[in-house]
């Protein structure tokens, strides 16, 4: 039988059936995958073929479909090995907060590369929207307006007053989106807002000791009552690159990409080189310190890596 994975734990995976059933499925033996070594080959959103174990309940998914695209957790130990977390996306969207808590420019700068890396349009929704002064506000601007120029959809949102849901409403409409975010930037509250009914529990405070634990959600996937589908991934710290190698890290920011190929030297890591066309345009204020810096943090994690 064919059907689409809507969740993941890690060890098990919920399947829906073309017949609309689900079914608890597990993987058996070693699934192939092109080029990758994963933990986990079978993500959230991957379309499988799976075969009902004699007597019971369950199920083994046997194949997995070619993926258009898939993203993958951040690795959380040095070795090379990757779960995916989410497959076949349209976008990837991630809430962040400029206070309560605050979301640090190098995170949101690393899922932006990400998204990039894997061909995914990526779009930042600005929650708490109603704790901004007038001061706040101000930041807020400035800071929409260094991503949005660069080319990134940005949104101001309130998930508490529902303060422009619609337009995220629309953004999501016939389309499958991830959503992530650091806990506590109100991502549960937004889908509450999003799918009226569906209850994610909020304000709790993630442990993230429970990490890997089979109980612990990596991410599932929701009907979008008005048409598409979101991709929640509320066990999931921070999203991951397989395989960048430091010279290519450039690419993976539009604004340096497109200012590249100045570069007097054409394997120009864009750190100290003479007649560096990104170093010029940092200078000349067209890039922003802040996303150069991500790109140095990047740049020095990559090549310190085992
Ligand atoms: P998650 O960890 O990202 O899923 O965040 P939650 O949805 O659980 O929200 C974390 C806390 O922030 C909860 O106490 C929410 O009530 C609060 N919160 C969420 N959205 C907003 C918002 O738009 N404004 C304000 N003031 N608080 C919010
Ligand atoms: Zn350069």
């Amino acid at each position: 039988m064919q059907g689409l994975v809507i969740k993941s734990t890690g060890s098990w995976y919920t399947v829906l059936g073309e017949n609309q059933h689900k079914y608890e499925c597990r993987i058996k033996g070693k699934l192939r995958m092109k080029g990758l070594v994963s933990t986990n080959p079978v993500a959230v959103g991957d379309f499988v073929d799976f075969e009902l174990e004699p007597e019971q309940e369950t199920a083994v998914i046997s194949k997995v479909h070619d993926r258009k695209n898939y993203i993958i957790r951040k690795s959380i130990n040095l070795s090379k090995q990757v779960q995916i977390i989410a497959a076949n996306l349209d976008q990837a969207c991630l809430v962040v907060t400029l206070a309560s808590p605050r979301t640090s420019l190098g995170f949101i700068d690393r899922f932006l590369v990400t998204a990039e890396a894997y061909g995914i349009p990526a779009i930042l929704i600005f929650n708490k929207l109603d704790l901004f002064s007038d001061e706040g506000l101000e930041i807020l601007a400035n800071y929409m307006e260094l991503y949005e120029g660069i080319g990134y959809k940005c949104y101001a949102v309130s998930a508490i007053e529902g303060t422009h849901v619609n337009t995220i409403k629309e953004l999501l409409k016939d389309k499958t989106s991830l959503f992530s975010g650091h806990s506590g930037v109100g991502k549960s509250s937004l889908i509450n807002q999003i799918i009226p009914g569906i209850a994610l529990r909020t304000g709790e405070i993630s442990d993230w000791s429970d990490m890997g634990k089979h109980t612990t959600t990596f991410a599932e996937m929701f009907e979008l009552p008005f048409g598409g589908k979101l991709i929640d991934t509320p066990g999931i710290r921070e999203l991951g690159i397989a395989d960048i190698e430091p010279e290519e890290l450039a690419h993976f920011f539009p604004e340096m990409r497109s200012r590249m190929h100045g570069c007097k030297f054409h394997n120009c890591v864009h750190i100290n080189e003479p007649g560096c066309a990104i170093l010029k345009a940092l200078d000349e204020g067209d890039i922003q310190p802040t996303r150069y810096d991500s790109y140095l943090s990047i740049y020095h994690k990559n090549d310190t890596r085992a």
